[in-house]
């Protein structure tokens, strides 16, 4: 039962019930008890949450798509939480997120490879910051870090060029797909009966006193009116979990407590004929700069090399730079020659959060009946789950009563994105049961016409090509669409085959 926009909306989706259709109508007209604004991974993964309880959620975001901002570009990693700042909010969420999210990606079939990292340390100095950064990890809860010799980096990771001097095990980093992760997070809300309001940019708020009779704020209860270019949208209470916009967001509610920077990471997908080369994942000493550049394999069966980290003033550059090529191609040089041997099949960029906070920002304006969910910058996808947790935990001290419900519905079974499980077109079984399987379109991705038509079958269909790529995978292969485009662009046209009048 899916609502994904009003029926005024440009996004053409899959088949509407009449009941959802009715919620639809109805959306403007109600109040909600939660509005969340970002269907982001942590927008999500908060209106999945409260949807489990006995409350009406509704799910605004200004793209067409969800997870279509920073939780669609970034490394993908399911951080064990081994180097954040102990005591901190963060690594409290990360730690708890790893685990919340590795037991979620099971119950869904989010895939998720369990390869590990080595951490690599190539100066003396890096060197001997190894013993604290195992004691940082203690302190965070993890405690099966181990130091390694240089003999014992190479014979993990043979590819690595010369020069490491030793390192530190982190067995139990992995790595996830992301889109699929916030697809099934927002599909999960929506099916607990979340409202999700796409191309719904939230551009005004305003409290409404309770007893006014205006906006249907009831006696002694306070409501805020969202103002969005396609209609009014009603609630007690407000989360912003708008990323990027958060601090714009935040302003709208009369906050000037932080601004958010635009902080680009460029990376580079390398071949899948470059996999053998790592098999875990890669990482450089943390420093207060950040992370640093890692080498990862991707669930996708890829290498990725990055990212970067500048800061900018456009929140919406996502585009990638010769700056940042260069400076990736410096650094793989150094980290793994034989990988700049491979080609490099895709490049992108995701802008983090920055703020001038060292720790997530998740405080609630109780008078307000408003929370801000901010700085959520570089561990989000790991502690999505928690965040949403502990979201629930500040708004029920605030006075929101959440009971848990009894009846949900089962959550959903995500198609496996993931090159180290089965797929559709390798799956006997499946083919002689639909032949549309057997079909493969994009022969890079190995993507079948069942897959592509099922992305538009599903509750939460793509909006155009970006989406389906997201969904499927098509098109994001060695030649980029090249071989493709035209037969995927013909079945975008007729969403996947199953509307042959939209391509008329
Ligand atoms: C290069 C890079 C690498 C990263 N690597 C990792 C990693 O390996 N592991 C990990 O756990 N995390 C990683 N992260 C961090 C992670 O991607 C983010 O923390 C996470 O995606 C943030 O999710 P979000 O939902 O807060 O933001 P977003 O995904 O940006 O969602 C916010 C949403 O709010 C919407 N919005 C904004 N303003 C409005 C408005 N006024 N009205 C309506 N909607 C609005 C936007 O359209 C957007 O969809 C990385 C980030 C980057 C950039």
């Amino acid at each position: 039962m899916t609502e994904h926009s009003p029926p005024t909306g440009p996004v053409a989706r899959g088949e509407v019930t009449e009941q959802a259709d009715e919620r639809t109508q109805s959306a403007y007209d109600k109040v909600y008890d939660v509005a969340v604004i970002g269907a982001g991974v942590v927008g999500s993964a908060i209106a999945r949450d409260l949807s489990g309880h006995d409350l009406s959620v509704v799910l605004l975001d200004a793209r067409d798509d969800v997870g279509d901002g920073t939780s669609k570009a970034n490394t993908a990693i399911l951080h064990t939480g081994f180097d954040a700042k102990p005591g901190t909010l963060e690594s409290r969420l990360v730690r708890r997120g790893y685990e919340l999210l590795s037991a979620y990606a099971d119950e869904t079939g989010i895939p998720v490879e369990r390869t590990g990292a080595l951490l690599v340390a190539w100066t003396q100095e890096e060197l001997d910051a190894l013993p604290g950064l195992r004691d940082k990890a203690v302190a965070n809860g993890y405690e099966h870090c181990e130091p390694v010799t240089a003999d014992e980096v190479y014979r993990q990771v043979p590819a690595l060029g010369p020069g490491a001097l030793g390192g530190l095990t982190v067995p139990d980093e992995s790595i996830i797909c992301t889109w699929t992760t916030t697809l099934a997070l927002a599909t999960d809300a929506t099916a607990r009966g979340t409202t999700l309001l796409l191309g719904h940019r939230v551009a005004g708020a305003r409290r409404v006193a309770g007893g006014s009779g205006e906006e249907g704020a009831g006696p002694g209860e306070d409501v805020t009116v969202l103002a969005t270019p396609r209609g009014r949208v009603t609630a007690r209470w407000v989360v912003n979990a708008a990323g990027l916009g958060a601090d714009v967001l935040d302003g709208l509610f009369g906050h000037e407590r932080f601004t958010v920077t635009p902080r680009r990471g460029e990376l580079l997908v390398y071949d899948k004929l470059a996999r053998p080369l790592a098999d875990r994942i890669v990482l450089p000493v943390p420093s207060s700069r950040g992370k640093g550049v890692l080498i990862s394999p991707t669930i996708y069966g890829n290498v990725m090399l990055g990212p970067t980290a500048e800061d900018l003033t456009d929140r919406g550059d996502t585009g990638t730079s010769e700056s940042g090529f260069a400076f990736l191609l410096d650094k793989g040089a150094r980290l793994m020659p034989t990988l700049l041997e491979e080609e490099v099949t895709a490049s992108y960029a995701g802008l983090r959060a920055a703020v001038d906070h060292g720790d997530y920002l998740i405080e609630p304006s109780v008078d307000q009946g408003y929370l801000l969910v901010g700085g959520i910058r570089s561990t989000g996808l790991t502690a999505s789950l928690a965040i949403a947790e502990h979201v629930r935990g500040v708004l029920a001290e605030a006075g929101l009563k959440a009971a848990v419900r009894l009846d949900l519905p089962e959550p959903p079974r995500m198609p496996n994105l993931g090159e180290a499980f089965l797929r559709p077109y390798e799956d006997g079984a499946l083919i002689a049961q639909d032949s549309a399987y057997g079909r493969v379109v994009c022969f890079c991705e190995r993507v079948t016409e069942g897959e592509i038509r099922d992305a538009y079958l599903s509750p939460l269909p793509p909006a155009g090509l970006d989406g389906l790529r997201r969904r499927t995978r098509a098109t994001n292969g060695r030649c980029q669409g090249f071989y493709c485009g035209a037969r995927v662009d013909a079945l975008v046209a007729t969403k996947g085959g199953t509307c042959q009048e939209a391509a008329e």
